[in-house]
């Protein structure tokens, strides 16, 4: 099995969670299907598409200018080419200032740099304020969805989680009791950080301002109460304009949790005074994503979650069978340019149904680039191992009617052939507990057609 069949296999274990899973990520599929129904959707996203691929087109430019501006403002603008020079400039603006403590709010950016085990090891205590994202640090996992990262968690766990962790009273589950719970412990880290840690959903050209999105207000808190702001942001946030930011805001929240706006939207272009602001703007792979023109779409991505949540494979495989920071759909087609070898199964999980590129809200054509990255994991001698044979041979089959035709019902006569615990044994994999292999269909599509005097 390929390391997602296996990762799946383990998720699909547990039924209960698995379809809970299913469900609850459906929900957010439904209620963002209702944000959207608004007439000027379509034109949106078109208008989103065109400002993303218009600001890769110039992105050396709407950088310069954008640390132009920023600086003009008074924030201090770092480059780092990848996540080892973007820790240590996060640690060496810490060090400079005797930092200690700091809060975070949710960057999945950070999350890609391996941002708090970097600083933990040096010494800082890194509390992430995002309530799903302090379930996972305390949990000591990392996030399994891009926008939810603790959708895998049940109250009754977080209950558990907050007891041992935080000293709630045992056996609570009331959302309300226990959101309590996380409101004075966070308020408690975020007050006495020494910098407020952010990422980014966007960055100004024009204003030289960093556009943070959130429905806690963790991340406005977090910059406003600590003397420093450090916003962690990949390069391929940059837009050119203000009107830009507001084609993106329109979208982002309509797709990420069906609503019309988020509750925060802080567009912040200055330090505070008597403090201090940095932005570190982070490469790590993306020009070279950038230079590659089938790929470059995928940097378009506003990270909204929207293909996640769609995704009949992502819903009910979990976010952990990805093996990669960034899960589902959009994952899929980030992970295997970081590490073609070590991702190779990920464009193949997907059914290519293109259900994520109908929701995507900047219109990323993410089937067209798993196929993509199919071809290219075969090019380079990569397919995972037993996928050669199966496609030479699918392809063999798939190649002429009759031949398909034959083989459909070679393969019923096989299957009745075998007894049934070795089938189900066969299956087991592939299959939730309790489920049986489905049964080969007595014909085939054609071959009912053909008998019903129907045309095909
Ligand atoms: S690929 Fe599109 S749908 Fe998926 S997270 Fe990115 S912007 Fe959202």
């Amino acid at each position: 099995m390929t390391r997602h069949a296996s990762g799946a296999a383990e998720f699909l274990a547990d039924a209960p969670r698995a379809a809970w899973h299913d469900q609850s990520l459906w929900f957010f599929r439904q209620k963002r299907d209702k944000a959207s129904a608004i007439p000027e959707w379509e034109a949106l996203r078109q208008a989103a598409s065109a400002l993303k691929t218009h600001a890769m087109s110039r992105l050396g430019e709407l950088l310069e200018e954008f640390e132009r501006n920023a600086t003009a403002n008074g924030v201090q603008v770092h480059w780092a080419r990848n996540a080892q020079e973007h820790n240590e400039i996060v640690l060496g603006i810490l060090r400079a200032s005797n930092v200690t403590r700091v809060s975070k709010s949710k960057s999945m950016l950070t999350e890609e740099c391996g941002l708090n085990p970097f600083l933990e090891a040096s010494g800082i205590e890194v509390v992430d304020t995002d309530l799903g994202e302090r379930i996972v640090q305390l949990a000591k996992q990392p996030p399994s969805h891009i926008v939810a990262p603790a959708i895998h968690w049940k109250r009754e766990e977080v209950g558990e989680l907050f007891h041992r962790t935080l000293g709630s009273p045992k056996g609570e589950t009331s959302p309300a009791a226990l959101a309590a719970v996380a409101r004075r412990h966070l308020r408690d880290a975020l007050l006495n950080a020494g910098a407020g840690i952010t990422g980014a959903n966007a960055i100004v050209a024009e204003t030289g301002g960093v556009v943070v999105v959130t429905n806690e207000g963790n991340a406005d808190l977090g910059m406003h109460s600590a003397p420093i702001h450090i916003a962690c942001v990949g390069i391929e946030k940059v837009i050119a304009t203000k009107d830009d930011l507001g084609v993106l805001l329109r979208l982002l929240a309509r797709s990420a949790t069906g609503q019309p706006m988020s509750s925060y939207t802080a567009h912040v272009a200055s330090p505070k005074p008597g403090g201090a602001m940095h932005v570190v703007l982070v490469d790590n792979g993306r020009t070279a994503r950038l230079a590659d023109a089938a790929m470059r779409p995928a940097l378009h991505c506003i990270r909204c979650g929207a293909c996640l949540n769609t995704c009949p494979v992502y819903r009910r495989s979990g976010g952990y069978s990805y093996g990669h920071v960034i899960q589902g759909p959009i994952g899929a087609i980030l992970a295997p340019a970081v590490d073609l070898e070590a991702h190779s199964s990920l464009p193949f999980a997907s059914t290519l149904c293109g259900s994520c590129a109908d929701v995507c809200p900047v219109k990323i054509d993410i089937p067209a680039q798993l196929l993509a990255w199919r071809a290219r994991t075969a090019a380079a001698g990569k397919l995972p191992r037993g996928y050669s044979v199966i496609f030479s041979l699918l392809g063999w089959v798939l190649a002429r009617l009759g031949r398909y035709e034959r083989s459909a019902r070679w393969a019923r006569r096989f299957q009745r052939m075998l007894p049934a615990t070795l089938v189900a044994r066969l299956a087991g994999p592939w299959t939730r507990p309790g489920r049986a292999l489905p049964v080969i269909a007595d014909e085939t599509f054609r071959e009912w057609a053909r008998r019903e005097g129907k045309r095909s």
